[in-house]
Order: C-alpha cells, then structure tokens, then sequence
C-alpha cells in the first residue's frame, strides 16, 4: 500500500460509521477518487475543514486495492472555498456542480480537465462573474469533456452550415436547421450557438457577447435535460433550483 499525494477539490463527503467519512475528491491527475477519511467524525477530527464541499487540499493517501478506494493519511487545505460555496445565492448550484461530476463522469476517468473546469469556475465566483453563466460555461465543458456536445455549426440532417437558430433534436444527438426540423421543441437563437463556440477558447470568466440572461436559462435548461438523457439519471440538487423544477 505505497503511499502517494495528490491535489483534489471535495466533491462530497457522508459518514460511513460512527468514526469515518467516506469522501469523493476530483484530482488534477487522476480523476475521480473515492477516499475513506478515518475518524473525521471524532470530536478531535485532525481534517478540521478539508473535507466540506469544493476545498481545495493536498491529499496524502494509501490505495487500498480490493475496495478501490484509497484512505487520506494527511490533508491540507489549500484553499477555502467554503464561504464562497456556502452562500445561499451559490450553494445550490455548487450541490448540483458536484452531483452532475459524480453522476456523469466515471471513476476511471483521467481527464484533467475537469479538476482545471471546476478549478476555474470556483475562482470565477470569487470574482463575481453570474453563477448562471458560470453553470451554463460547466455543463457545456462537461458535455464537451464527454463527447456529447453536437458541434453548434451543422444541421445534423442535411449538413448545412452557418446556422442562424437551430433546433435540438429530441433524442439529444444533433441539431437541426429550420428546414429540417419539425416539431422539435428545445430552440438555439444565433446568440445561444454562438456563446456554445465561445466558451471554446475562453475562460468562464468572460461572457459570450450579446448572451443575456434568458439565454443564459434557456440553454442551462436544455443542457440539464441532456446531461440526465445522456447519463441516464435525474439530479436531486435540481429541486432546490426554480429554473430547474
Ligand atoms: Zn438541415
């Protein structure tokens, strides 16, 4: 059981017995890792705050092989997010941050981009930028880490391209033009394509131009609603969300 470290951002952490949390941590190298916290629910627990929602902490561990989980031996906090996330205008969207990355992304996924995507986000709303934004700018990066994002530029059904407003499609795989479509419901103005494009090659901090807060819900709706086709699952945090009820 060689020991090892690793940078991680709390995902999300509940008691397994009366001594122990069991803890999920999204890592800037090995995705994400399910960690067993011994005695973080003693009175004198030595995690102290390291393991409340989205605090960053370098983390020394020990795999434990049959389980597939490691064990924290040592944690220290990096950086808190905890007030930032514990506001009652930012909590819910960071429960349902951190739900979506457990549920969508799996175990054995490596991918570091989604420790630098939540990374990115978290430090974004200590500067302020519109937690709306910022949700819409995570499910597209996490619809696009995963390969289930349709490229905003193509009709799907006849390959044009240059798209003014396009249509999703009803089982989530493509959009299309309004010759194509017929009665699709879930509608993409040029403004909605365009702000897809750009969280390409910007970061969360900068919004697309011309994008406006209905937009902004429009697309978050649509993409929720993608993310559960596509992973097969319902959110719970939604519920604690008007937009998403
Ligand atoms: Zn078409």
């Amino acid at each position: 059981m060689p020991l090892a470290s690793t940078q991680a951002l709390i995902l999300g952490s509940f008691p397994i017995n009366e001594q122990d949390k069991l803890t999920q941590l999204l890592t800037t190298d090995r995705g994400i890792l399910k960690a067993v916290a011994p005695g973080a629910l003693k009175s004198n627990n030595r995690f102290g705050s390291l393991l409340e929602l989205f605090t960053e902490g370098n983390f020394i561990y020990y795999w434990n092989e049959e389980k597939e989980m490691v064990t924290i031996s040592k944690g220290d906090i990096l950086t808190s997010f905890f007030n930032l996330v514990s506001k009652p205008e930012n909590i819910f969207h960071f429960y349902l941050m951190a739900e979506m990355i457990l549920k969508v992304i799996p175990y054995n996924q490596k991918d570091k981009r989604i420790f630098r995507l939540m990374r990115s986000v978290l430090a974004a709303r200590d500067k302020n930028t519109d937690i709306d934004w910022l949700f819409l700018y995570f499910q597209i990066w996490i619809l696009r880490i995963e390969g289930l994002m349709f490229n905003p530029d193509i009709c799907y059904s006849c390959f044009s391209t240059d798209l003014k407003e396009a249509w999703h499609k009803a089982d989530f795989r493509g959009i299309l033009c309004r010759k194509c479509k017929t009665d699709e419901k879930n509608h993409f103005s040029e403004e909605e394509l365009q702000a897809i494009k750009w969280t390409h090659r910007h970061p969360p901090g900068q919004k697309s131009p011309g994008i406006v807060a209905n937009d902004i819900r429009n697309l978050n709706r649509i993409f929720l609603q993608k993310l559960e086709y596509h992973g097969e699952c319902s959110f719970n945090s939604k519920q604690y969300l008007p937009d998403f009820r």
